[in-house]
């Protein structure tokens, strides 16, 4: 088997906009193997374009000659893609062979997040890299690229950690830098909100949606936001923040320096913080973590339900701003609180009651959805987004 970039070495010389079609056009197909018009959707190249590019790259023997049934696929290469997401209490880890389908990955899952630090968290993720690159069959030496997923944000411009950099990250951490110089490969970092959405928009079933929300709502809360194509990153990498709208402004102080922003209403800490009160009152188990709030829920709780369905309607609220906002023909929730049922119940309400209703008729095509690739479509966004930044990488002109 060959590597990707060998072949992409040994294309015939090119200028410059004809082979970097070429490469936007083998990458579009190693994200996902699609028809002509599909790639042209994703790569915005006209299908001309794409049709030359495909002859091109069948030529080296990069995609085969002959489509699987009307579909550009990649010929079996060596190379390995890896999406890493970082939570605050939960790493995953994402492998997949660059010729495999998407939902092919190796996966690690580890309840081991960042909470403790960068440093201390460091070896335990290049271990489960190393586990899901060797569950595909490959080695280290053949990473191709590598995507990380961090729940803050990111200033698009620099790949840096935006000012100010709130705990657990410090001041000098840099993930992608550590892990891309440890494997040897590219890496490419941004929020993990924003990753969701574009794994949710590539994977999901409804890749041709227009503008896209995605909203994770786990320890804490962000939304990524995707319009066209394209990312909405905004100036600073601030764009989608939903987290820190004010829902209440007498309410608690968050650690970003506001006050009553929906995260400090409706974060892990918060629903945590309700539901024990009330149970220490009740002679309860007190819960300590966000999946003990949602596991009592789903057993039917009364307590943890009503801090779960109510929750669920202050995102709705958020939510509802947003769909005026932006307008968007597709809004998916996940994270840790979009596998519980009364949790997406209460946002579909509150989306309902506060947003324009043309804006989220179904009627009009809008669809609100709990996440298709559940709690891995930040590290499967990860390995999208470290193969989209390999676009721009090297040059085989
Ligand atoms: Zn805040």
């Amino acid at each position: 088997m060959a590597d990707t970039q060998d072949l992409l070495g040994r294309l015939p010389a090119a200028g410059p906009t004809r082979a970097a079609n070429r490469r936007k056009v083998l990458l579009a197909v190693a994200i996902r193997p699609g028809t002509q018009a599909d790639i042209a959707h994703r790569t915005l190249l006209s299908q001309a374009t794409v049709s030359a590019a495909v002859r091109e790259l069948a030529e080296t023997g990069l995609v085969p000659g002959v489509k699987e049934r009307g579909k550009i696929v990649l010929s079996p290469v060596n190379d390995v893609g890896v999406g890493v997401h970082l939570g605050t209490n939960h790493t995953t880890v994402v492998a997949r062979s660059l010729d495999a389908d998407f939902d092919q990955v190796a996966l690690r899952v580890s309840s081991e997040g960042v909470s403790r630090g960068w440093r201390r968290a460091l070896p335990e993720v290049r271990h489960m890299i190393d586990e899901a690159i060797a569950e595909t069959g490959r080695r280290r030496s053949d990473v191709f690229s590598l995507g990380v997923a961090v729940p803050r944000m990111i200033n698009p411009r620099t790949g840096d950690f935006t000012q100010p950099i709130l705990p657990p990250w410090r001041e000098g951490d840099d993930p992608a830098g550590d892990l891309g110089a440890w494997l040897g490969a590219r890496a490419f970092i941004d929020n993990d909100a924003n990753l969701g959405a574009l794994a949710e928009r590539t994977y999901g079933t409804r890749e041709h949606a227009e503008t896209v929300v995605y909203v994770k709502a786990s320890t804490g809360i962000g939304a990524g936001i995707i319009v066209h194509n394209s990312v909405l990153r905004g100036h600073g990498g601030m764009a989608g923040e939903i987290g820190h709208f004010t829902v209440d402004p007498n309410g608690a102080v968050c650690q970003c320096g506001g006050r009553g922003c929906l995260e400090t209403v409706i974060g892990a800490d918060a629903l945590i913080a309700q539901a024990g009160g009330a149970r220490a009152r009740n002679g309860a188990p007190v819960p300590e973590t966000l999946e003990e709030v949602i596991a009592a829920a789903n057993a039917q709780d009364a307590v943890c339900m009503r801090v779960i369905h109510d929750a669920g309607r202050v995102l709705g609220q958020s939510l509802a701003q947003l769909c005026n906002l932006l307008n968007p023909d597709l809004v998916v929730v996940g994270g840790r609180l979009a596998q519980c049922q009364l949790f997406l119940e209460g946002c579909r309400e509150y989306l309902r009651r506060f947003a324009l209703p043309g804006a989220v008729a179904e009627s009009s095509d809008f669809v609100l959805a709990s996440s298709e690739l559940g709690t891995w479509a930040e590290a499967q966004g990860a390995l999208i987004l470290g193969l989209r930044g390999m676009e721009h990488v090297g040059s085989d002109a």
